[in-house]
């Protein structure tokens, strides 16, 4: 009986010690972030340039506009800039099954690796990039077994290496705001600090339409929707016109959960757990991105909940777009 006190005692004071770190850890995190935010030097991206048609077509996502499309927790977009087709991550493939959700879903929708002229890595978190196994060994994968995507140029906000299942798209890191192609850019990587998951920096893509104005697409959207904004200010003198993709408000629920623990909840924010995300956060976001008056709004409900979709949809009423695998946004 004492024995097994003991190993109580242990284990409790172990678990102390690890919160006890991870709160040090988050401190220093924070102040490192802070700083390289702070001393960033970011001027106006000229010639930027703009594109005449754009259009995201979710391909993973939580929810499907169809039911014979796959859903998950995890984010691939397709977006079609003029001629230029980009994929924005590559999903999760949370069963590790080939073919994955994301090949799946393009076959159903109609798109080809081939098809594809880029691909854009938000960052390296595994329901962004195939897998735990690829966030483990800094890869990408469409899928995994092999996969013959072509040769294109791979945008990423950490150093990523090729996936031994897709070899050949060429990996660049993105260190700052950089023009991709005429009117599209990387905003470049915003670090953030999370309490789980550590520094993480993570870029989103913005493209801009003619006579309309900068369409910003976010991945898990960790930078916070309002330093993506300030950015995104700083960079271009276009109005933003929409806002699409991840922004990370698992409030009063979310897509992950460890039976009554809301993963998300703990691993993305960048404040301890028992305080993690509330209410006030998503309207911060809400006024943030009110004041520049987005005329298109749609949010992944891959890291948010429900009640923050809602939230979304009763602040921008017809301006907020679902977001769901299959139905494409066209701006
Ligand atoms: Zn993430
Ligand atoms: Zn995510």
């Amino acid at each position: 009986m004492m024995i097994l006190f003991y190993i109580l005692l242990a284990i409790i004071l172990l678990f102390i010690a690890f919160i006890g770190i991870k709160v040090l850890q988050l401190k220093s995190g924070r102040e490192r972030a802070d700083r390289e935010i702070a001393s960033a030097e970011i001027k106006k991206l000229t010639p930027f340039g703009s594109v005449k048609n754009l259009s995201v077509l979710p391909l993973i996502d939580f929810y499907a506009e169809k039911p014979t499309l796959k859903t998950e927790p995890g984010v691939s977009y397709l977006v079609s800039a003029d001629d230029t087709k980009i994929l924005l991550d590559v999903g999760f493939n949370t069963k590790k099954k080939h073919p994955s959700p994301l090949l799946h879903n393009m076959n159903e929708l109609g798109v080809t690796p081939q098809d594809l002229n880029m691909i854009f890595i938000s960052h390296a978190h595994l329901d962004h990039v195939g897998g735990m196994e690829d966030q483990k060994q800094k890869t990408f994968s469409f899928s995994r077994a092999p996969v013959d995507v072509p040769e294109i140029p791979a945008y990423t906000p950490v150093s990523l290496k090729p996936s031994k299942h897709n070899p050949k798209p060429v990996p660049h890191t993105i260190n700052g705001p950089t023009v991709l192609k005429e009117g599209i850019a990387s905003i470049g990587p915003i670090p953030r600090f999370l309490f789980l998951m550590g520094y993480t920096s993570e870029h989103a893509l913005a493209v801009n339409v003619e006579g309309k104005g900068i369409v910003i697409i976010i991945g898990c959207g960790h930078q916070t929707i309002e330093r993506i904004i300030e950015r995104a200010q700083a960079l271009f003198d276009e109005p933003i016109y929409a806002i699409i993709g991840g922004l990370h408000y698992p409030v009063h629920g979310g897509r992950i959960k460890l039976g009554p623990i809301n993963l998300q909840h703990i691993v993305g924010s960048d404040k301890p757990p028992w305080r993690g995300l509330s209410e006030k956060d998503v309207q911060s976001a809400i006024t943030a991105m009110n004041r520049v008056s987005p005329q298109i709004v749609s949010l992944s409900p891959h890291d948010s909940s429900d009640w923050s979709i809602d939230q979304f949809r009763q602040a921008f009423g017809d301006r907020y777009v679902d977001l769901k695998v299959g139905k494409e946004i066209r701006i």
